[in-house]
């Protein structure tokens, strides 16, 4: 559902991915792991063209993202990002933050947008919070909106970047569940984590990014538990 062939991105002079190749199957779920700067979310907005690649190929979720011709709204339709810092409309009413792009996006009836959000929302955990503004919500259930939001558009493809980072620490638990359900459903997802626990017991592979290269990849159990490469282990040293 996602090949990623050759693929390089350079910030002017500042040569970020250097040649990043992964394909990931139907219902994988895909642990992005590295160290600050490796290019984490430069992978991950490539593949839904947040960014340009400087060189290589992008397939997700059925759309050639890199080629010209693409329809790179219909391909984010198909692609759901939930970012750290939640990116909720501020003005719109929970309600409104799920209900709004479906119908603006994917031209839904008013009442279909809102049995669906209604339905993501209580999948995600967070009811009678409906008329309340983002503000007014716990970071974990700001969160969980943006899931909501993200999966009321029937991704076929998930990316996370840091979910849990910008949240305080008793709230990351419920964040993870609800990913962690996800997956259980058999969402096919990327995640860029430092949730090193949410890698071992979730991933089916765990790709480690540095010097623009994924210099090591497997099951979490291998990459995690047991690195080859010295960049790998040092990582991991100071993270576990
Ligand atoms: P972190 O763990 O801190 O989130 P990351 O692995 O996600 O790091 P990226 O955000 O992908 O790393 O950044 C990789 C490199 O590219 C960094 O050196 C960053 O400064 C640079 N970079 C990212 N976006 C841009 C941009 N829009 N313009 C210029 N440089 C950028
Ligand atoms: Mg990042």
């Amino acid at each position: 559902i996602v090949k990623i062939a050759g693929l390089h991105k350079a910030f002017g002079d500042l040569e970020v991915l250097k040649g990043v190749d992964v394909s990931i199957r139907e219902g994988e779920v895909v642990c992005l792991i590295g160290p600050s700067g490796s290019g984490k979310s430069t992978l991950l907005r490539c593949v839904n063209m947040l960014e340009e690649p400087t060189q290589g190929t992008v397939e997700a979720a059925g759309h050639s993202m890199t080629d010209p011709d693409v329809d790179i709204d219909a391909a984010r339709r198909d692609i759901g990002m939930v970012f750290q810092q939640f990116n909720l409309f501020s003005h719109l009413s929970i309600l409104d933050n799920i209900v709004l792009p479906q119908r603006r996006v994917l031209g839904r009836g008013k009442a279909e947008a809102v049995a669906n959000a209604r339905r993501q929302l209580e999948a995600v955990g967070v009811e009678g919070k409906e008329k309340a503004k983002p503000a007014q919500l716990s970071g974990g259930q700001q969160q969980r909106v943006a899931i909501a939001r993200a999966l009321a558009m029937g991704p076929r493809l998930m990316l996370f970047d840091e979910p849990t980072s910008a949240l305080d620490p008793e709230l990351v638990g419920e964040v993870l569940h609800v990913m962690r359900r996800l997956a259980d459903e058999g969402m096919t997802m990327i995640v860029v984590t430092h949730e090193m626990d949410f890698a071992k017991e979730v991933a089916d592979r765990v790709l480690f990014l540095s010097d623009g290269v994924i210099c090591e990849q497997g099951p979490p159990a291998d990459v995690l538990t047991d690195p080859k490469t010295e960049r790998a282990k040092g990582f991991l040293h100071r993270v576990l």
